[in-house]
C-alpha cells in the first residue's frame, strides 16, 4: 500500500479485508478522510466507535462537557474512571485504543467559538450529534454559509431519527417551528453567557446506535461521493425515521420554507499563506486583497464592562459568548448596569486591527469573513 499514511501498512490489507469486497468500498478514500464529529454524548460516540472500526483516517471530535455516571448506559467510549474528564478527550482516547492507526483529534468547548470552522470546509463528512437546537441550527448556519451537506441525529427514548441535509434544498432551519427557534433564543438574548443548561431527555443505548450507525453510513457515503461514487444512502433533504411505538422505519422527504433566511449563495473560500498564530486582521486584509475593507470576527469581542451608574469599569478582553452574564451585575451598585465596549468587525488602520486576531479569542482554522463594496469572502488562514 504505497502512499498510505503511517500505521497502515501493518495489516492495512489484511484489517480491512471484509470491508473491501463490497463493491462500492474504497478504503483508501476512508482512509484518508476527516469526519467531524459535533457532540460527543451518546450518538457521537457511536458514531466515532463506527467510524474508528472502519479505519476513517481522522476524527475531529467536539464536545465542551464532561463525562458524568450517567452517560455510561449507552456510551460505548466511556468507562467509569473517564467520569469528570472531558467527554472529546475521552472519546478520542478510546477511538485511539479501538483503532491505533485513527488520528483522533479532541475540541473541549463550543463547537461555535471554540472550533475554528475551517473545519466544516475541509471535513469530508459533518456529523452532528448534539441535543439542542440551538447547537443544531448553529451548524446548519456555518454549513449553509460555506455550501457543505451535514448529517443530523436526533434520539429519544423511543425513537431515532438521521438526516442529511444538502447545500441546497431544505435546511435544518426550514425544519425548526417558530416556537422552538424562539426558544432557541431566548437563551442567548444578551449574547452573554448563561449558566450552562444541559437537556434531560431520557434516550437508551438501542436509539444511540439505531441514529449512530445510520448516521455512519451517511458519512461514509458522503466521503465516497467526495471521490465521485455512489453511495446507497439518503438523498439530500431525506430524514430516515426509527420509531419503537408504533414500531417503523420511515423516510420522510422534507420541504424547504420559501421563507428561510439560510437560502443564500455560498461566499468562496479564499486560502491565504499566514501564520494564524500571528496573523492580524491588517495582515489578513492586505492578503485578501485591496478592495476588501472589513473583517468580521463572527462575534462579539469584549473589552471591558462599565457601570452605567457608578462609572466602575472591569476588563475582560474575551468574546461575548465566553463572558458570563452574571458579570454584568456591578456590586457597588447591586444591579445589572455594566455594559460592554466591544467590536466585532475590523477595518485597516483600527488598533485592534494590529493586534494578533488569536488574542481576540478567533480559534485556529477559523473562517473570516472578509467584506468589500463588491464581494464577501471567507479568509482561512494557513501557513
Ligand atoms: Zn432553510
Ligand atoms: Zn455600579
Amino acid at each position: 500500500m504505497k502512499g498510505l499514511p503511517e500505521g497502515y501498512d501493518h495489516g492495512f490489507a489484511e484489517r480491512y479485508a471484509r470491508l473491501q469486497l463490497i463493491d462500492w468500498w474504497d478504503q483508501e478514500a476512508v482512509s484518508r478522510a476527516t469526519v467531524l464529529v459535533l457532540g460527543a454524548g451518546a450518538v457521537g460516540n457511536e458514531v466515532a466507535k463506527n467510524l474508528a472500526l472502519s479505519g476513517i483516517g481522522r476524527l475531529v471530535i467536539v464536545d465542551f462537557d464532561t463525562v458524568e455516571m450517567s452517560n455510561l448506559t449507552r456510551s460505548v467510549l466511556f468507562v467509569p474512571k473517564d467520569a469528570g474528564r472531558a467527554k472529546a478527550q475521552a472519546a478520542a482516547d478510546a477511538v485511539r485504543r479501538l483503532n491505533p492507526a485513527v488520528e483522533a483529534l479532541s475540541v473541549v468547548g463550543d463547537m461555535e467559538w471554540d472550533l475554528g470552522h475551517g473545519w466544516f470546509v475541509d471535513a469530508d463528512a459533518i456529523v452532528g450529534c448534539l441535543d439542542s437546537v440551538r447547537a443544531r441550527l448553529a451548524i446548519n448556519r456555518i454549513c449553509r454559509s460555506v455550501g457543505r451537506p451535514w448529517i443530523n441525529t436526533a434520539i429519544s427514548s423511543s425513537a431515532a431519527e438521521v438526516t442529511l441535509f444538502g447545500e441546497s434544498g431544505p435546511c435544518y432551519e426550514c425544519t425548526v417551528g417558530e416556537d422552538e427557534l424562539v426558544e432557541s433564543r431566548r437563551y442567548s438574548c444578551t449574547g452573554f453567557r448563561l449558566p450552562d443548561v444541559s437537556n434531560k431527555i431520557p434516550t437508551t443505548a438501542v436509539t444511540a446506535s439505531l441514529a449512530g450507525a445510520w448516521a455512519t453510513q451517511e458519512a461514509i457515503a458522503q466521503i465516497h461521493r467526495r471521490h465521485g461514487r455512489a453511495v446507497p444512502g439518503l438523498q439530500p433533504g431525506q430524514r430516515l425515521l426509527h420509531t419503537l411505538r408504533p414500531l417503523g422505519t420511515l423516510v420522510l422527504n422534507l420541504t424547504a420554507d420559501p421563507a428561510c433566511p439560510q437560502h443564500g449563495d455560498p461566499n468562496p473560500v479564499v486560502r491565504l499563506n499566514l501564520d494564524p498564530r500571528s496573523a492580524t486582521a491588517e495582515q489578513v486584509l492586505e492578503a485578501g486583497g485591496p478592495d476588501l475593507e472589513e473583517l468580521h470576527l463572527g462575534f462579539e469581542f469584549v473589552q471591558s464592562l462599565a457601570c452605567g451608574r457608578c462609572g466602575h469599569r472591569l476588563r475582560v478582553s474575551k468574546p461575548r459568548p465566553k463572558v458570563h452574564d452574571a458579570l454584568r451585575f456591578c456590586s457597588l451598585c447591586g444591579e445589572f448596569s455594566r455594559s460592554a465596549t466591544e467590536f466585532s468587525v475590523l477595518r485597516r488602520g483600527d488598533r485592534n486591527a494590529l493586534r494578533p486576531l488569536r488574542r481576540l479569542g478567533v480559534p485556529s482554522r477559523a473562517l473570516l469573513l472578509l467584506t468589500g463594496p463588491n464581494r464577501s469572502v471567507w479568509a482561512l488562514l494557513e501557513s
